[in-house]
């Protein structure tokens, strides 16, 4: 029978990595919500809405309903690039700048409401691992099952700077471990529904585990 898988945690936990995996594994369509909150942050910053950190939130607000998100199958990669109004942005939405300013986006209501609304439409077929922030506890709060993944900042920020330095970024890893606190920050502080763990969901912290492990013990999980 097939489920709905929803993995929530902080920023840069390898939540993604897992959950293409699992996707992958069962046969299931996988959705990155962060992607999402990422390409809309990318729409406000071409059109100079974002200075300095700082979002023109009415400006972002008025302007939604010319955002469309769509996802497109990518062979190569074996998942879903996200599409911004048709453009394939996947690349694009992964620097350190959309990183800085993606969580002050994220917490406009009205961009949670318009994606939100997206993410409930796309999880109506069943089978499908989705992963974010807010997946078990606003979009898919009937999941079958909930991942609630954590680990040290430190470590998070470590695994994104190799990340990062690998695609051959110029970056510090001072700069990156700012960034992890600052999103975590946030994120589990906004109003709007805010980064927390599910009463009903698994929590994984993966500061000492290989990803072998963990994904053998969310593959278990998903198979009860
Ligand atoms: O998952 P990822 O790190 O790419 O997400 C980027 C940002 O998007 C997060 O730091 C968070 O601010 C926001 N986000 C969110 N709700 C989600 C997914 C992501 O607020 N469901």
């Amino acid at each position: 029978k097939s489920i709905v898988i929803a993995i929530d945690g902080h920023s840069s936990t390898g939540k993604s990595t897992v959950a293409k995996k699992l996707a992958s594994e069962l046969g299931y369509k996988y959705v990155d919500t962060g992607a999402m909150y990422r390409a809309v942050t990318l729409f406000a910053m071409r059109n100079n809405w974002i200075v300095d950190g700082e979002v023109d939130d009415s400006k972002l607000i008025d302007h939604l309903p010319e955002i469309k998100i769509n996802f497109e199958y990518n062979p190569k990669a074996g998942s879903n690039d996200v599409l911004l109004n048709g453009e394939n942005v996947e690349k694009e939405i992964r620097t350190m700048e959309v990183s800085g300013n993606v969580s002050s986006v994220a917490k406009i209501d009205e961009v949670r409401e318009k994606l939100v609304q997206i993410q409930k439409e796309l999880g109506e077929e069943k089978g499908i691992v989705m992963d974010g922030r807010d997946i078990g506890s606003v979009v898919f709060p009937e999941a079958e099952l909930k991942i609630f993944m954590t680990a040290s900042a430190n470590i998070r920020a470590q695994r994104r700077y190799n990340e990062l330095k690998e695609k051959g970024e110029d970056i510090n890893f001072e700069e990156v471990l700012k960034n992890v606190q600052h999103r975590d920050d946030i994120d589990s502080n906004r109003k709007n529904s805010p980064l927390i763990q599910s009463e009903d969901a698994i929590k994984i912290d993966n500061s000492n585990l290989s990803q072998e492990e963990q994904f053998a013990k969310i593959l278990n999980l998903a198979k009860e």
